[in-house]
């Protein structure tokens, strides 16, 4: 572990960032993210995940005029997927292999890095690159997750590590990829590992200590109310991996959090529900328990995680309000569903084509699945699966606009081969891939991604943004009536949200897996965006990578408030070494 920081050399006063020996965001300030209209606190920007900025500056009628203000490169040619965290006036950012930056967020002077030794072996247990997906700040520690299961603090003025706790062991599969979730003093953690049998859990760490707090399970053990849905002793490798991070409501004071797919993939070895995969879990922020459950796919096996974090919104359904949960979900629905009680209220498909169901019930919830697009444990085939398991819409969260109640849904309309081994062919074996299963993505279809903007209370579909290549980047919506978001071919776009017409776009060189945010300072209004292709992208398609950080203004807004963005002497990295004294 090698922190990489600035040297406080003569001018060490300068080498602070505006707001840097500030306190960061206490529980209050994450409380009241909403109404902060110049940072972006933590992943969802929202501890409700809209991704909606309040900020007005730049809009449809000048957005045009937006242009690179600095941009970073991030150290290493794998897949970009993070959320940046604005706090204090200093932009905290991971990229891949679990690397964090700390940038000044006015002029891109890089104020600290930090560098996580990995241990050999550690890609065979990494499903989909060496990915990360962004930082939580809290106090003066900032948290990420590592690729080899550990949680650690970082100080966010140094990047020195704080503390650091071992998760658990990486040589059983068990990853971890989101962003680290802190909630009333608190760090919520996940864990990747499905398509490794891991048995997922959701663990919460006390935020200044590092103390575990609870850990709950998503697979029930026996004697808890779920362990029926698994046959003999499948739930000790059931999967139900938890590597997004969640969504918290202050009033009802439960955390919300998406499951992974049951293990291994072929849901013959494993009937019954298998609960709570591909789930959506409620749990009462104090313990832990889990308060409610929602499973999307019952008996999933078609590798449809339902790990994508839910948007909490208070809408109107049918003339009823409703605190609703919404989420767009791997098996081709967007899901609205009541987030006090966990009771389905409506799904609407999001692609055109699917066939592994035939329909949801219209009270329950619960999928009729089509047996013949079920793959077994059989050595067959089964082809085209509509949609393929990368899904309607995989991990790359969406936006919402509370004032219109429009979602913006970035969505892929693709298929998939599945061929399911034969038992004796599945075997478990701690940190091997127990999948039982090949896939192989197939195109079906000129466009596959489509950004669609969705009325949510009035259940309608207002306009889409085509893409011939999948979507894989995420999605922030502005007060000002903007849409960003990016594409595999590189662009940077920026959409009338009420119109979706493209008003502008920036080429960035690699595909774009990462989500926007939007940020304010001095009153200059500011838009970052990372640009990567790697991670799961790019097992379909090849096209140029990248590493860069990129950070958008408009020319003609104010600068920024005197005292910010002062340029420091950043520490030479490498062989030129002072003279010694
Ligand atoms: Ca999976």
């Amino acid at each position: 572990m090698t922190p990489l920081r600035l040297l406080p050399l003569a001018a060490a006063a300068v080498l602070l960032a505006p707001g840097a020996a500030e306190a960061g965001p206490a529980d209050a300030d994450l409380l009241a993210a909403a109404k902060n209209r110049g940072e972006w606190l933590i992943y969802g920007r929202t501890y409700d995940n809209q991704r909606f900025s309040p900020l007005t500056g730049i809009k449809p009628s000048n957005v045009a005029g937006l242009r690179p203000v600095w941009s970073a490169g991030l150290n290493s040619l794998d897949g970009l997927e993070a959320t940046p965290v604005v706090s204090g006036g200093v932009m905290y950012v991971t990229g891949a292999h679990s690397h964090v930056y700390a940038f000044d967020a006015v002029n891109g002077q890089r104020l600290w890095h930090w560098a996580p030794e990995e241990p050999e072996g550690l890609g065979t247990v990494l499903c989909c690159g060496p990915v990360n997906r962004g930082v939580a700040v809290y106090g003066d520690l900032v948290y990420v997750l590592t690729l080899d299961a550990r949680l650690v603090a970082l100080k966010k003025d140094s990047g020195e590590v704080a503390w650091e706790k071992v998760i658990d062991d990486w040589k059983k599969g068990i990853s971890a990829t989101g962003a680290p979730y802190v909630v009333k003093g608190m760090v919520v953690v996940g864990i990747a590992g499905g398509e490794y049998g891991v048995r997922g859990y959701v663990r919460a760490y006390d935020a200044k200590s590092g103390a575990e707090k609870w850990t709950t399970h998503t697979v029930p053990g026996p004697g808890e109310p779920g362990n029926e849905s698994w046959p003999g002793d499948t739930w000790k490798t059931g999967g139900g991996a938890t590597w997004q991070s969640g969504a918290y409501d202050p009033e009802l004071d439960l955390i919300y959090w998406g499951t992974g797919n049951p293990g291994p993939w072929n849901s013959d070895l494993r009937k019954g529900d298998n609960k709570w995969t591909a789930s959506l879990i409620a749990m009462d922020a104090a313990t832990g328990k889990i308060r409610w459950g929602f499973q999307y796919t019952p008996n999933d096996g078609w590798d449809y995680d339902g790990n994508n974090a839910p948007i909490l919104a208070d809408i109107t359904v049918g003339g009823k309000k409703v605190k609703a949960a919404l989420q767009t979900n791997r098996n081709g629905f967007f899901y609205v569903l009541d987030r006090v009680s966990g009771k389905f209220i409506y799904a609407v498909p999001t692609v055109d084509g699917i066939n592994w169901t035939t329909g949801i019930d219209p009270v329950t919830g619960r999928p009729a699945v089509n047996e013949k697009m079920r793959p077994l444990a059989d050595g067959k085939t089964v082809v085209p699966i509509v949609p393929g398991l990368e899904g309607g819409t995989n991990w790359f969260p969406m936006a919402f606009n509370p004032e219109t109640g429009v979602a913006f849904v970035p969505t892929n309309t693709w298929a998939m081969a599945l061929t399911g081994y034969k038992p004796e062919d599945i075997k478990y074996e701690p940190g091997k891939v127990y999948m039982g299963m090949d896939y192989k993505m197939h195109r079906i279809s000129e466009t596959v991604g489509r950004l669609r903007a969705f009325d949510v209370q009035k259940k309608k579909w207002l306009w889409e943004i085509a893409s011939p290549l999948p979507l894989f980047a995420g999605v922030l919506a502005t007060k000002s009536g903007l849409v960003f978001s990016g594409d595999q071919q590189g662009f940077f776009f920026a959409a009338d949200a009420k119109t979706g017409k493209v008003l502008w776009r920036y080429q960035t060189g690699s595909g774009i897996n990462a989500s926007p945010i939007t940020y304010e300072i001095g009153g200059k209004q500011y838009v970052a965006i990372l640009s990567g292709l790697g991670g799961d992208p790019s097992f379909y398609f090849s096209g140029p990578k990248g590493n860069t950080l990129f950070v958008f203004a408009l020319d003609n807004m104010p600068a920024a408030k005197a005292g910010a963005g002062k340029f420091g002497v950043p520490e030479i990295e490498g062989a030129l070494t002072a003279v010694p004294k």
